[in-house]
């Protein structure tokens, strides 16, 4: 039978304070690149535990060893620089990555962490990577003459970056693009550069996409080559998944059912609420079950509660509805 609602994580978690600790340490150089990696291995080994515990089918590795989701990868990349302190919304601060020559991957960035997560389980574990358009959008551009050039330059980076996941082993990679719902006007390159991404892989390509105008980019959303589109729908109540209804949904589709920036737990009602009206829209094989976001801003204990209701509700569904 095919697996129905399996459930999964969209990509972080929250550090532990003993790893925020020493990445503050690390920082101002008062503890090694050793004993932080040590101390990132124990909090990987943990979040793989807890989802295991509360029964996740498709497991993260949590982004223990990871800021930002754009900075990592610009640190690791040659060609690539980091400004300092940048203002975004709120009174977020972050460090923005700068273009400053044609990008180069010296070796892989992602994998070693994929593996050490992946020998901790038997269930399947996510490789995880920003886009190639969503690192552009983020980043200052001081070599390119156009954009696209930029995000096809920083697409062949990533592209090299999923082969060597998949060779690891990795039968789901994700490949964020949350830039992508926020310029609808750019969304033929963001698909471009998708292309050369996923060409050829047989790993289960996924792309998050989140917190932006979905009306805008629906239907052409479709045609971005990744299998699985991972959307937000608790946030917005689940009202945009009206948006979804025509034309049909094609692909593979993980649906948000908790919101990530609120502190409240949601009750499993609620969260089955959510998951039977997305039965309405998507069929059933179509449908994954996880957060709106990452969950890196919420507490090691909210995130555990969220991600536990959401594996209650659906083994409720499932229960109701005959599934399991
Ligand atoms: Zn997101």
């Amino acid at each position: 039978m095919t697996k129905v609602l399996e459930t999964t994580s969209v990509g972080s978690f929250p550090k532990p304070p003993y790893l925020n600790k020493a990445r503050s340490a690390h920082a101002k150089g008062e503890i090694s690149d050793t004993e932080l990696a040590i101390l990132e291995r124990q909090a990987t080994a943990e979040w793989i535990r807890r989802q295991e515990d509360i029964g996740l089918d498709i497991l993260v590795h949590g982004e223990m060893e990871r800021g930002d989701m754009t900075t990592y990868f610009a640190e690791r990349i040659e060609g690539l620089d980091v400004s300092g302190l940048v203002r975004s919304y709120g009174n977020r601060y972050y460090r923005k990555p700068v273009i400053e020559d044609a990008p180069v991957r010296t070796k892989p960035m992602t994998v070693e962490a994929f593996e050490y997560a992946q020998s901790l389980t038997k269930r399947p574990v996510k490789g995880m990577l920003t886009g190639p358009y969503t690192m552009c959008d983020w980043s200052f551009d001081e070599y390119y003459a156009t954009r696209r050039e930029a995000v096809l330059a920083l697409a062949w980076i990533i592209r090299d970056e999923v082969r060597d996941l998949e060779a690891a082993g990795a039968r789901y990679i994700q490949i964020d693009e949350p830039a992508i719902s926020t310029r609808p006007a750019e969304i033929d390159l963001a698909i471009e550069a998708m292309g050369i991404v996923t060409e050829g892989v047989k790993a289960m390509t996924i792309s998050h996409i989140c917190y932006g105008d979905f009306a805008a980019i629906y239907p052409r959303i479709l045609d971005l080559p990744v299998d699985q589109l991972d959307l937000e729908f608790a946030n917005s109540n689940f009202a945009n998944l009206e948006i979804f209804r025509h034309p049909k949904f094609t692909k593979k589709v993980a649906v948000g059912v908790v919101d990530v920036h609120s502190h409240v737990i949601e009750t499993k009602e609620q969260v089955k609420d959510g998951i039977r009206r997305a039965l309405g829209v998507f069929e059933p094989e179509q449908i994954m079950i996880d957060p709106d976001c990452g969950l890196k801003t919420r507490t090691v204990e909210e995130a555990i509660d969220k991600l536990r209701v959401m594996a209650d509700a659906v083994g409720e569904i499932k229960q109701e509805m005959g599934w399991c």
